[in-house]
């Protein structure tokens, strides 16, 4: 079958899943309030990736001869990695980067763990098998992933051997046909919408109490025993005029409960071998792998930022005083530095000789990943910092309409900007009904949230970062410039 159109895609989310919201199980994500309007967002992504006009850019033939999205493709060039690049931004740059799950993310992250076929077969080939099979049946289906990575944030202290067994999602017994699992996993961000789900790499696991945890696998969403548990939908179901980002882009998250699923022994990738389970990341270079959606979605997200920045402070001249302008050219070399790492994690990419696919560019991805969250809280600042009392002073369509209609249409001239942003089409309000949806409302703070944690807490990563890096050379620099004869010398 290869690529759905988005009506398909919303057929297929017609099933039996447990989407638990507000006290009761939704019934239909494609209809329910909270829900549809985001099914209705990523159907659009389906019909853009089917839109003939979109047909080179953003597919390529398959090994099955059928057109299918370029993130499903194993990179095997450079060049397969500047056409996967560009076909991510097609969409990104469509959606100013807001929907941070786009289906190409975990097309990718399927076709990354896959190229790890050698890492996952080491002990058992049977496995290194299934996970190659796994991504031809996504890739032949156009199967919508979401992925359940991390423990439940219960105890980060206590190792997991000694906590309560299964708080985490584990083993409980292999049967003739596959595996029992139970527990939980965190967070699985689009799952109401997605068909399947994808949990492997965490927890990093030590010895045999924590065994159990050392699994990857794949599993429909709407698996018997699968629950999936939302927090509270932002989408307000209002128009999108009044919240242009919520009414769109609310792509959830959900706490995964396995209350024992079954699954089917060829889901199964990875299983019960510590040293294989805790050297997949790595093995898999999977930050390199994935880290190239994160990327481009960056550049997308804040070319929108700054388009945003730029208007609201036209719109009331305030980019014409040199402290506005120093805030805006912040986010102009944010913008600069992170186009400028996507050109180099692509074209400083390197062949992994132990399987020919191609990588981006470690340290441009590891450099992209550590700045954005940073960025992403400054740009935010910026734009609260310019757009002043503007963001409560945007009514919401109706009432526009209401005083309009009580007070006379000269009432609209309280709501006006300075420069006549007519011109370039955008009337003030809805500019800054778009500014406070992206930097003041519930899905605004959620959007912070993930900026900062979806990749994994940066903190940490950063530590992590300055312990592995090889410092040798740097440290050669120093003790070259504190030898007394060193100039002399030369
Ligand atoms: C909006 C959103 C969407 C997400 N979507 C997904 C998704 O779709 N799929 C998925 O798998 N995950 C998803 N995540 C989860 C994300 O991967 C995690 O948030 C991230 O890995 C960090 O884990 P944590 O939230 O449990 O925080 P922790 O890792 O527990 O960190 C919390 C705080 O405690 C500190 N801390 C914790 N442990 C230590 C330690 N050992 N030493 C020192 N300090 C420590 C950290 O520095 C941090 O400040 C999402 C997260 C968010 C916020």
């Amino acid at each position: 079958m290869a690529m759905r159109d988005g009506a398909a895609y919303l057929a297929g989310l017609k099933d039996q899943r447990r989407i638990w919201h507000n006290g009761a199980l939704v019934e239909d994500v494609t209809s329910a309030a909270g829900f549809a309007n985001a099914a209705h967002t990523i159907a659009a992504y389906y019909d853009f990736q089917c839109d003939p006009a979109n047909r080179d850019i953003l597919t390529y033939e398959d090994e099955d001869g059928e057109r299918s999205h370029r993130s499903f493709k194993i990179p095997r060039s450079k060049q397969d990695l500047r056409d996967r690049g560009a076909a991510y931004a097609a969409w990104a740059e469509h959606t100013g980067g807001q929907l941070g799950r786009a289906p190409d993310y975990m097309n990718a992250a399927m076709a990354g763990v896959a190229a790890a076929e050698h890492h996952w077969g080491q002990q058992d080939p049977q496995l290194g098998r299934h996970v190659v099979e796994i991504l031809n049946h996504c890739r032949r289906n156009d199967v919508c992933l979401t992925h359940t990575f991390v423990t439940p944030q219960i105890d980060r202290k206590t190792p997991l051997g000694e906590q309560e067994p299964y708080l985490n999602a584990g083993v409980v017994k292999r049967t003739s046909d596959g595996i029992i699992v139970r527990g939980s996993r965190v967070l699985g961000t689009l799952a109401p919408f997605c068909d399947e789900n994808v949990s492997f790499g965490l927890p990093i696991i030590k010895g045999e109490a924590e065994l159990k945890y050392a699994l990857g696998f794949t599993i429909p969403v709407d698996a018997p025993g699968l629950h999936w548990v939302c927090r509270d939908s932002f989408d307000p179901d209002r128009s999108s005029h009044d919240y242009p980002v919520s009414s769109r882009f609310e792509e959830i998250d959900t706490v995964a409960v396995f209350d024992d699923v079954e699954v089917p022994w060829e889901n199964v990738f990875d299983y019960q071998d510590e040293k294989i389970h805790n050297s997949a990341l790595l093995a898999m270079q999977f930050q390199e792998s994935l880290g190239h959606h994160v990327i481009v979605k960056n550049v997308a997200k804040t070319r929108f930022l700054l388009g945003l920045a730029h208007l609201i402070a036209e719109s009331a001249q305030t980019n014409s005083f040199i402290n506005v302008q120093i805030r805006l050219g912040e986010i102009v070399t944010m913008l600069q530095t992170l186009e400028s790492i996507a050109i180099a994690a692509v074209e400083g990419s390197a062949e992994n000789p132990a399987n020919g696919v191609w990588y981006c560019n470690a340290n441009a991805i590891t450099a992209g990943l550590r700045l954005f969250p940073e960025y992403y809280v400054q740009i935010i600042d910026h734009i609260k910092q310019i757009g002043g009392s503007n963001f409560m002073a945007a009514p919401s369509e109706a009432n526009m309409e209401a005083v309009t209609q009580a007070v006379g249409p000269s009432v609209e001239r309280y709501f006006t900007g300075a420069a006549d942003m007519t011109e370039e089409g955008i009337e003030k309000v809805p500019l800054f009904r778009l500014a406070w949806d992206v930097v003041g409302t519930s899905l605004a703070g959620r959007q912070e949230l993930y900026e900062r944690f979806f990749f994994g807490d940066q903190q940490l990563s950063k530590a992590n970062s300055y312990q592995r890096f090889d410092k040798a050379e740097a440290v050669d620099i120093v003790r070259r410039l504190l030898d007394p004869e060193w100039l002399s010398q030369s």
